[in-house]
């Protein structure tokens, strides 16, 4: 018999401490205890290579974009274009000319959702999930109002997972229209995306895919995953606010109708008629949002600064650690446990409003979201107003978990 002896590799190792170091707002004090800073599914953090990406666009290049006959509108629109490039490369899309510029994840669904309308007639069905956010719910219902169409949510478990046998048993002859979030920002559920978007693309359906909260945890290659659209936010991945990416099929975008008139979409304007511009400025009517571009491309090159298999490791121990805590706070339950998650959690105990246990643990420097998370019909499936709900970034560390659940041990003896 032959004995194979396996071995044991280390780790990946992040060094937290650095990359915390390049967070100047991490280390300030709030209510007079240092901040723990545990609420990046709403916004994360910039760096300070993002800041100064920003600052040094606006003190030495600024100028408009793709009009000036000189040299600062040449810099900028050098520096812009090239922000989208590496958007591109980021979620390894095909070209660049399918990079549109948005203000983020609400307006890039906006965009489809208004662009498809002319597909939909009475009886068809858009199919989304109980746990959307409402970015990727209300757009579908004003095309549905539009259209006579019928939004159909497919069904979830107990536990925060998408319930495959629903989804397989609606996704059916009306369906036209799959729009699902890649990750859950109230659960951390992280879908499977690919085999859902195969599953409806072999029946002719076109697939929107809200990556809002999967693009600061995970490697997203839009090509693998072979959606029709990809939509998300700069301000929930290390970068900017203002600004946001909606990747789209070049053939469905060149077949939408623009989003916005003005200057920058057309191609000419006359009084007889006007001709837009192609892709992708057909989309970006007026001056953009520039500084932010430049920022985001910065954010992406931190980003790719990092080893990627290490963060998410570290990631990963952050979330296990606080599912190990979890039975330290008498009366606490966990509210989506799927088997695949980001690292975050949503939580509820026994006795107390999620919005006290908000303000209590900011008292106490710790910063967590509380309420509905934009999902109001997934805290109706649960049947709870909301929930209190950390979400981490790479740059949190084990000692902040444990003090969330320090302060929350602390909450529940005296208020619970
Ligand atoms: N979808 C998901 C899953 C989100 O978490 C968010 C932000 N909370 C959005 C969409 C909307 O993003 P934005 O507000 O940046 O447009």
């Amino acid at each position: 018999m032959n004995i194979v002896s396996v071995a044991k590799t280390a780790p990946p190792q992040f060094d937290v401490e650095a990359v915390r170091r390049d967070f100047p707002i991490l280390s300030q004090q709030v209510n007079g205890k240092p901040l723990v800073y545990l609420d990046n599914g709403a916004s994360s953090q910039r760096p300070e290579a993002v800041l100064q990406a920003m600052d040094h666009y606006y003190r030495e290049t600024h100028s408009n974009v793709h009009r000036g006959a000189h040299t600062l509108a040449d810099q900028a629109t050098t520096a812009f274009e090239g922000a989208r490039k590496k958007v591109q490369q980021f979620i390894n899309a095909p070209s660049a000319r399918q990079i549109i510029w948005t203000r983020g994840t609400t307006e890039a669904i906006n965009i489809v959702a208004n662009g498809l309308a002319e597909k939909l007639k009475p009886g068809d069905e858009i199919l989304l999930s109980q746990m959307e956010h409402h970015a990727n719910i209300v757009p579908w219902q004003m095309l549905a109002e539009r259209t006579g169409a019928k939004v159909v949510p497919i069904q979830i478990t107990p536990e925060g997972e998408l319930d495959m046998e629903s989804f397989h048993s609606l996704l059916g002859e009306r369906t036209r229209i799959l729009a699902f979030t890649h990750v859950s920002n109230a659960l951390g559920t992280i879908n499977p995306a690919a085999d859902m978007v195969a599953k409806a693309k072999a029946q002719g359906v076109i697939t929107l895919i809200d990556g809002a909260q999967a693009v600061p945890h995970l490697k997203v290659d839009v090509q693998a995953l072979d959606c029709d659209f990809y939509a998300f936010s700069a301000h929930k991945m290390f970068g900017p606010t203002g600004i946001g990416v909606l990747y789209g099929n070049a053939d469905l975008l060149e077949a939408m109708p623009p989003w916005q008139g003005g200057g920058e979409m057309i191609e000419r304007v006359s009084f007889a008629g006007t001709t837009y511009n192609t892709l992708p400025y057909k989309f970006e009517a007026g001056t953009p949002a520039i500084a932010e571009a430049v920022g985001l491309g910065a954010a992406i090159d931190y980003l790719a600064s990092l080893d990627g298999s290490a963060m998410q490791a570290a990631e990963n121990t952050l979330l296990q650690r606080a599912n190990e805590l979890v039975a330290s706070v008498p009366g606490m339950t966990v509210v989506g446990t799927a088997r695949s998650k980001v690292p975050l959690m949503s939580f509820k105990i026994e006795g107390l409003h999620p919005s006290d246990i908000g303000t209590l643990l900011d008292q106490q420097g710790i910063a967590v979201r509380t309420g509905h998370h934009c999902a109001m019909p997934l805290m109706e499936f649960y049947e709870i107003p909301g929930t209190a709900r950390a979400s981490f970034a790479f740059y949190n560390t084990l000692e902040e978990v444990e003090q969330l659940f320090t302060a929350l041990q602390k909450i529940q003896r005296l208020f619970a």
